[in-house]
């Protein structure tokens, strides 16, 4: 098939107008602005539309949805993890299936093709049939009461997915946080990890509370956790990280820290407004990018932010504002081929280049004068608030009704 739009976003520094984009099955064949159509081939015309590769999103929680404005904002991180405890044994499995399909649905919407999201419970996936998105289970572990036995867990979500061939899901493994996994657990998760070659991702220093649980034993997230807890070391849970590990927020890190956390490979999942949401000081960026630490963006969770329907553009725009100094491009790439690259999946997603997954989104940007030139597409996207027209993951697509 060849698709005829306007324009094309293929990478980010290298933007196509017109944009012609050729598509054999679930595969990008071949990119760029004179493609003409070969004798008999399906040719579809957008006229008006730019296409873009489609958003990945690194840190959600798909089962969590019916938690948004359950707790207020701007509470100390204990506090808010006290009240999250109390609701989620309420949520139950069809709620949380229902959440899953509905919350990856909307962020398919706003452009995003592929979604990370933290499973906390496993039973959410009974009577799933499919998502828009490509998704990656990160099946959750926690040892406070007990052996999760991960190594079980993750043969029943291997035997699943092989039940589910049609649909784009891979498994993925991670231990909860520090404070809520001991050492042997996330070494055993890493191993597991490194075994079946699956991403590993885990909730990182994310609260002054965790590091002062760590340091002195004590605190205000102490009395959330079971009498006989010891917590035991942090650094000695960073040295079970394996190569690439996914750390979530990671907003509490000593300079040793992050130079041990470069020497893995670990990518940084920042998510702006969960950032704001809480009140946090300002996320330290510049230390990130002196010691040669990737950071991407997520959304994390609704029962923890402003962004419900998991629009990465909204994360985008949140991270500019606050540094406004990183060009539009850069945050571009932070929600394409970076995490892409986290990944280990960075030919074929988050671009629009041949060999690559037919993950392509068709946005509708608003016209220039016809003196000027055509805006640049990655500014336009991503301050676009309209939702996408078309999504194509894995060349299969999905037009979306205009109300
Ligand atoms: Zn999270």
């Amino acid at each position: 098939m060849l698709i005829l739009a306007d324009a094309l976003v293929s990478t980010p520094d290298r933007i196509l107008h017109p944009g012609r984009l050729r598509v054999s099955g679930r595969t990008i064949q071949e990119v760029g602005s004179d493609l003409q159509a070969l004798p008999g081939e399906e040719v579809l015309e957008l006229p008006g539309l730019t296409l873009a590769p489609g958003f990945l999103n690194l840190h959600a929680h798909l089962e969590l949805s019916p938690l948004h404005g359950k707790v207020a904002p701007r509470l100390p991180f204990s506090e808010w993890l006290r009240q999250i405890l109390l609701l989620l044994p309420g949520l139950h499995a069809t709620a949380r299936t229902a959440s899953i399909l509905e919350a990856s649905r909307s962020a398919s919407e706003s452009g995003t093709t592929t979604i990370l999201t933290i499973l906390s419970d496993p039973r959410s996936l009974a009577g799933l049939a499919g998502t828009l998105p490509r998704i990656w289970w990160a099946l959750e572990f926690m040892d406070l009461h007990g052996d999760p036995q991960p190594a079980v867990q993750m043969d029943r979500l291997a035997a699943w997915l092989s039940r589910h061939p049609g649909c784009d899901w891979h498994a993925a493994i991670s231990p909860h946080a520090p404070y809520s996994a001991s050492t042997d657990l996330y070494r055993a998760c890493a191993g597991l990890a490194q075994t079946l070659r699956m991403p590993f991702t885990t909730h990182w220093a994310e609260s002054a509370e965790e590091v002062e649980l760590f340091q002195t034993g004590g605190g205000s997230l102490r009395p959330l956790l079971p009498d006989g807890w010891i917590p035991g070391s942090l650094s000695e849970r960073s040295g079970a990280l394996p190569m690439g590990s996914l750390l979530a927020h990671a907003n509490h890190l000593k300079l040793a820290d992050l130079q041990n956390l470069q020497t893995r490979g670990c990518f940084v999942v920042h998510c702006p407004t969960t950032h704001a949401w809480f009140g946090r000081e300002s996320f330290a960026l510049q230390k990130f990018r002196q010691q040669k630490l990737p950071v991407i963006l997520g959304t994390d969770s609704p029962a923890s932010g402003a962004n419900p329907s998991l629009d990465l553009r909204v994360e985008a725009r949140a991270f500019q504002q606050a540094h406004p100094q990183i060009s539009w491009s850069e945050i571009w790439s932070m929600l394409t081929t970076l995490p892409a690259s986290a990944l280990g999946q960075a030919d074929r997603l988050g671009t629009l280049t041949p060999g690559a997954e037919a993950d392509w989104i068709a946005w509708r940007l608003p016209s220039a004068p016809a003196s000027s030139p055509p805006p640049h597409p990655i500014p336009a996207i991503l301050t676009s608030t309209e939702p996408a027209e078309i999504i194509s993951v894995a060349g299969r697509l999905h037009h979306l009704e205009r109300t």
